[in-house]
């Protein structure tokens, strides 16, 4: 099967340019497993992709945390998938919990930004995930599989998707899922892929976890067979990222 650990740093709303700077330092002093062993990718602001991508060690990539959900035209205050590839950013987050339930970003419109990212020649970091209420009435695969579904009617290549499975009762929370907790939620998800997907599709798509992870709890995460990496918020922003990087082996 051979996926490829997967760390993804999504520095949300945060940072000034000194403080962009000090990070990617930090990042491109860091010894951290080779290229083949794990993929970085970090997620800063819009307005620092550029410098961040002029400044980052090669074997590290960025991502922008959201795009446009069809071509770019006479939308003000968006930024468009054919954008972010004209100026060489490989990846975006699209479906952020953030996004979808402060700017009511819905399943569908979350499923046909996916697909229109991939169709531009993006990689997509596609988040979904429940909130407590949803956890504590027993619907999260319901949830989970439908935001997934959104996005499976849209596309057919999943070479260039990795799936976030991000709780939203433990982002930015501290209140990590157990390993137990992210393992199993993984493993339906997996299974819901085989048996809606493809079992090559099951098989090979990184399904990594978000929400409070950090360098004291992510060796325990990352020990868990369906848990291919992490997206990580707070600690991104921390040193202790590279502690977080260091997990994949
Ligand atoms: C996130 O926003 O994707 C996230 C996982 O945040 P945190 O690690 O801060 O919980």
């Amino acid at each position: 099967m051979g996926r490829k650990f997967f760390i993804g740093g999504n520095w949300k709303c945060n940072g000034t340019t000194e403080e962009v700077k000090k990070i990617v330092t930090t990042l491109n002093e860091a010894e951290v497993p080779p290229e083949d062993v794990v993929e970085v990718v970090v997620s800063p602001p819009f307005l620092f992709l550029t410098l961040v991508k002029s400044l980052l060690r090669s074997d590290f990539h960025v991502a922008a945390q959201n795009c446009w959900v069809r071509k770019g035209g006479a939308f003000t205050g968006e930024v468009s998938a054919e954008m972010l590839v004209n100026l060489g950013i490989p990846y975006v987050i699209l479906g952020h919990s953030e996004r979808r339930l402060l700017l009511g970003e819905s399943n569908d419109f979350v499923g046909d930004k996916v697909a229109y990212a991939l169709s531009q020649g993006l990689k997509v970091i596609a988040c979904v995930g429940e909130t407590l209420d949803q956890r504590e009435s027993g619907s999260t695969m319901d949830v989970v599989a439908a935001q997934t579904k959104a996005i499976a009617d849209r596309i057919s290549d999943w070479t260039n998707v990795v799936v976030a499975y991000e709780p939203v009762w433990a982002i930015g929370t501290g209140k990590v899922a157990t390993p137990a907790q992210a393992q199993e939620v993984h493993s339906v998800l997996r299974k819901w892929l085989h048996a809606n997907v493809s079992a090559e599709i099951a098989g090979s798509t990184r399904i990594i976890y978000g929400g409070s992870v950090n360098g004291a709890n992510c060796k325990e995460l990352a020990a868990q067979p369906d848990v291919d990496g992490f997206l990580v918020g707070g600690a991104s922003l921390k040193p202790e990222f590279v502690d977080i990087i260091k997990s994949a082996t």
